[in-house]
């Protein structure tokens, strides 16, 4: 059986002389792994539609146990990514997170255009690379199910104090109060960065990246959106570290 959807692909593997095997984040299918027979030539459109962080228009045929790319067309390069290594290093650990959080065989088009909002925004520079990575992180973790309750204290029902603390390994927040009384360990973040944090989970998908916040407070809230996606999935990303080891602490 055959079918077109669209994807973005997040990861490579060099069979042999001429062929790859891909994942790709797709809008119908979600994550899927593919054979793409070929595709090393480059004189194969298949070579640019299967290449990393292609957003390619696709042709797939599904076979008894595994699928194949016949087609594939690339849309969108985001070449300003391929040119930068601290930005490909930011979209690879993207792409990491997808590929274990996002469905296998469902529909996935709101993580899809997620992913692709936040590589054009960050190819291209419209927002600090930190506001990118917290939204992508906060925002594609509350999709997969681990919604955070940030909308009040969860000691007092205080709604906003100067400082809240906020806990990776449960998502809740506490006022600085209810967390020095209950002995709380968590990020501490002044109340711009707790709304900037809201705002990253709750606000409509168009206004996802519209909003500002000062400089120092990315570090704080980098850290706590990391250390929750890290805490929830149970698992550390290299690709993270590695983007880290290039001195982004934010
Ligand atoms: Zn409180």
């Amino acid at each position: 059986m055959k079918f077109k959807t669209n994807g973005l692909i997040l990861k490579q593997q060099n069979i042999g002389e001429r062929d790859k095997l891909v994942w790709i984040l797709t809008q119908s299918h979600g994550i899927l792994r593919a054979f793409a027979r070929g595709a090393k030539n480059i004189k194969s459109p298949k070579c640019a539609g299967t290449g990393l962080l292609s957003y390619s228009a696709l042709s797939v045929f599904e076979g008894r146990d595994s699928y194949s790319v016949d087609e594939a067309v690339s849309i969108e390069q985001f070449t300003g990514l391929q040119r930068d290594i601290e930005k490909l290093a930011l979209a690879q650990y993207f792409s990491e997170l997808c590929l274990n959080l996002c469905p296998v065989g469902q529909e996935a088009d709101e993580q899809l255009r997620l992913m692709l909002n936040s590589l054009y925004i960050l190819a291209n520079d419209k927002r600090p690379r930190a506001q990118v990575k917290v939204c992508f992180e906060m925002r594609l973790i509350a999709m997969s199910g681990y919604m955070p309750d940030l909308v009040m204290c969860a000691g007092c029902g205080e709604y906003e104090t100067p400082e809240m603390v906020f806990v990776p390994h449960t998502g809740k927040l506490f006022c600085s109060a209810c967390a020095e009384r209950q002995g709380v360990q968590g990020v501490r973040l002044p109340a711009a960065a707790v709304t900037a944090l809201r705002h990253a989970v709750y606000a409509d998908a168009d206004k996802l990246f519209s909003f500002v916040l000062k400089e120092e407070l990315w570090e704080p809230l980098s850290l706590a959106s990391e250390q929750y996606v890290a805490y929830m999935t149970q698992k550390d990303y290299p690709t993270l570290q590695f983007y880290k080891s290039m001195g982004n602490r934010e």
